[in-house]
């Protein structure tokens, strides 16, 4: 603010006047000292005393993309990010597949689809600018029966209807030619899908938010938010900073908030939660395993080479997907995780799991999708089922040219009737404390490749409801 108020002033022209510009910066300075005080009391204070104008719940793409966001904006105002983990995106934002998807697949008018088309521009604007390393290396979307066909039409309809840019739709003999292995009758062509590692973007936003003063506070768990207790006759702390955000560690410090914004991923329905908001819609974490090819076969692709997706599910099928470091993946499968955070096959959390049974949405999923659910275990725990499955699409493929790969889990919104909750979803608390936190509840994919996109939406949801 105070560098704002000063260089409303003809400033430059005094540059070769260095007593003039020295007297008139310290009027200047006077004359804003009390809306300088303001701001530098609450950064200077910010160091001492843990206060921020806002604090972001969450160290994975969507908190950090926000944050800094919200900082670039607000450069007066003090911000901190608070991440239970050691590092940032270490759930979905680290472990997912990569891909920077174009846009196709989205209902027409969705804030998935207007997301993702302007996220992919602004993300490759932003690597160019920011040195991130990213590859075009396109995409593929198979039609490999008839009854594919039609709904392959629709995709294409879907993509040009939401700004796709030059889709087309290919026959047999195109696909040979980008992708000699691949066969299927009919393809969608998209060649600006790109592939990145977003484990690396994300690091990347919080350097941008650290050089611009931000605070990263990690190992930071919340286990509450509390409204703030007034320090002591006469001061006005509580007034100012109402909400205290609290660790489930109590070495940490309490953080004294005016705001909070919440993109907790996986734990984004336990965070809304806490400051009174319903908690459905509930997550449900659904596991995804991928397969890896052998290093020798990797030349097999060339780019992303993806199913046309069942339109029951928002999943997108199993795929094969090139990698920024040269490895090649395939999958995910979907399966019911029996813990949120839960990367393998025995991986339970007691808590996790008896939540989900109890919940009747999940439940009534089960019941509908039995079949689909069952034959997804299936081919998670039997590679030749999942590989036959590949096969489809790329007959060379054999069971010995693959080994087990990573995993990663969807954080994946229900209703208590058993719906997915497929578009993001935003939620704010009531009364004195609730009020002042905004909750990011559902950001399925892909939101990563949506992330400065979201970000923007997100930042203009706080200052209209904040008033910030
Ligand atoms: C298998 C898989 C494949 C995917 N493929 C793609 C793809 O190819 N392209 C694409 O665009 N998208 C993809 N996605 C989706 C994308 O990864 C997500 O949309 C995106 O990462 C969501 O980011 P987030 O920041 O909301 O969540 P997260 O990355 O999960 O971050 C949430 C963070 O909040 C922290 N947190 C939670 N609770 C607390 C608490 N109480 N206190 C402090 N911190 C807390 C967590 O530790 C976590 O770091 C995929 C996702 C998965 C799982």
């Amino acid at each position: 603010m105070a560098a704002s108020l000063l260089s409303r002033r003809p400033v430059v022209c005094l540059r070769n006047h260095p007593r003039l510009l020295v007297k008139r910066l310290s009027r200047e300075l006077k004359c804003s000292s009390v809306v300088f005080r303001l701001f530098s009391d609450s950064s200077k204070e910010k160091k001492s005393t843990n206060e921020y104008d806002v604090v972001i719940v969450g160290g994975g793409i969507v908190g950090m993309a926000t944050a800094r966001e919200l900082l670039l904006r607000h450069p007066s105002l003090s911000f901190a990010v608070v991440e239970k983990e050691r590092d940032l995106a270490p759930h979905q934002s680290g472990n997912n597949s990569g891909v920077l998807h174009a846009g196709i697949y989205y209902t027409p008018g969705s804030l998935k689809a207007k997301l993702c088309v302007e996220g992919m521009d602004l993300m490759y604007k932003y690597c160019d600018e920011n040195n991130v390393p990213y590859r075009k290396c396109g995409k593929l979307i198979v039609a490999t029966d008839k009854a594919q066909v039609s709904r392959l039409d629709m995709l294409y309809e879907r993509g040009q209807e939401n700004g796709v840019k030059d889709l087309r739709m290919i026959g047999p003999e195109e696909i040979k030619d980008i992708e000699p292995n691949c066969v299927g009758l009919k393809a969608v062509h998209s060649p600006h899908t790109g592939i990145i590692d977003y484990r690396e973007v994300t690091q990347s936003y919080g350097k941008t938010f650290k050089q611009h003063g931000g605070q990263i506070y990690t190992q930071f768990e919340v286990s509450q938010f509390q409204r703030t207790r007034e320090s002591g006759p006469g001061t006005k702390t509580g007034l100012h900073h109402p909400v205290t955000v609290i660790s489930r560690d109590n070495a940490k410090p309490r953080l004294k908030s005016r705001f909070v914004v919440t993109c907790g991923g996986l734990h984004s329905d336990r965070l809304a939660a806490m400051s009174g908001c319903s908690s459905v819609p509930r997550i449900v974490p659904f596991r995804g395993d991928y397969l890896l090819l052998k290093p020798e076969k990797r030349d097999m692709v060339r780019g992303n080479i993806y199913p046309v997706p069942d339109p029951r599910f928002p999943f997108l099928g199993v795929h094969f997907t090139p990698r920024m470091n040269g490895d090649v993946w395939l999958g995910p499968n979907a399966v019911l995780a029996l813990k949120r955070e839960g990367y393998g096959l025995l991986d339970i959390s007691l808590r996790d799991s008896l939540e989900a049974i109890s919940f009747s949405g999940l439940r009534r999923l089960a019941f509908k999708h039995l079949a689909y659910g069952l034959n997804e275990m299936y081919r998670g725990i039997n590679i030749a089922a999942q590989v036959k499955q590949l096969q489809k699409f790329v007959p060379s493929l054999k069971v010995e040219d693959v080994i087990r790969g990573p995993s990663g889990v969807r954080a994946q919104a229900l209703d208590d009737k058993g719906n997915l909750v497929d578009d993001f979803v935003f939620d704010a608390g009531v009364g004195e404390i609730g009020s002042r936190i905004l909750h990011v509840r559902n950001a399925p994919s892909p939101g990563a490749t949506s992330s400065l996109a979201i970000a923007k939406m997100v930042a203009d949801k706080v200052e209209k409801t904040f008033e910030l």
